[in-house]
């Protein structure tokens, strides 16, 4: 059965625990179909979209959790965003000429590194770098809890064509070192693919924890959303050379850009760049 994109925190009334599910949809595909990325590629998107959206329920704040992973292996770049809204893009770049085979994560990202930055609307930036030394993401992001934050953590992340899946434990953070932890996440080691993309979030808990009493939170909507926009995209031309601007013009007539999240084709005419956001543009196009 089709779930709606949606985000569950839960809590267990005898385990000191805290816990997150997350199902990506509509959204996945969205951001699936912008790009042409091989599976392998794709399912890493998935997953890491998942594990964003969980990691932006942890933290009480406004502003956008940015996770990107970079390396010099295949996988040149992965970046994915959600903020308080819960609203969600990513992107992924290949290597020039770099195929990705199998979906192994440890040739994709061989050597690499994953930056988690978390940007309030007001205050202070915050970003934690660890190495990806794991076996896969939900590997590298339990890595990345206990070394920043001092927080054991299971993490599970399971994704197919259609949809991609989070499920997040954590122990409270003045309940450290109980067995508890072991215990949920043990369980959660049992949910098969197909249990995490058909059975709605109540049901999964149930099959899960029928024996701990869990209460669920109202579900958070999630979804798809582009943060770029004509005037944006408008500024960033002001760091481009004014001469080579000038010979796009010349050239072309007009000056394109494109979002690399969403694939939304900007185009300038001489008239908007010389005066600014106000002048008469075409509307962007999606290709
Ligand atoms: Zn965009």
């Amino acid at each position: 059965m089709q779930q709606p994109d949606k985000l569950h925190r839960f809590t267990f009334a005898d385990l000191p625990l805290r816990g997150e599910l997350v199902t990506l949809t509509q959204s996945f595909r969205e951001i699936r179909d912008r790009h042409q990325y091989p599976p392998a590629i794709s399912a890493l998107l998935g997953e890491a979209l998942a594990a964003v959206a969980l990691m932006t329920a942890t933290v009480k704040f406004e502003g956008r959790l940015t996770l990107q992973l970079q390396s010099a292996s295949t996988l040149k770049l992965l970046l994915v965003e959600c903020n308080h809204l819960g609203h969600v893009r990513g992107l992924a770049q290949l290597r020039d000429g770099a195929e990705p085979g199998g979906a192994d994560f440890r040739e994709l990202v061989a050597g690499g590194q994953m930056a988690i930055t978390i940007e309030p609307d007001q205050g202070k930036r915050y970003q934690g770098v660890v190495p990806l030394s794991g076996d896969n993401l939900a590997a590298c992001l339990e890595d990345y809890f206990l070394r920043s934050e001092q927080l054991a953590t299971r993490i599970r992340l399971l994704v197919n064509n259609e949809a991609a899946f989070g499920l997040l434990l954590q122990n409270l953070p003045e309940h450290q070192g109980t067995d508890a932890l072991a215990h949920a996440g043990h369980l959660a080691e049992t949910l098969s693919l197909e249990e995490a993309l058909s059975l709605e979030h109540e049901d999964l808990l149930y099959r899960l924890y029928h024996q701990d009493k869990v209460t669920l939170f109202k579900p958070q909507p999630v979804r798809f959303n582009c943060s770029c926009s004509r005037e944006r995209t408008l500024r960033a031309l002001d760091s481009v050379d004014p001469e080579e601007l000038q010979k796009i013009l010349a050239e072309d007539g007009a000056v394109e850009m494109t979002c690399d999240f969403c694939s939304t084709v900007y185009r300038f005419l001489p008239a908007d760049l010389s005066a600014g956001t106000d002048g008469q543009g075409s509307e962007p196009t999606l290709h």
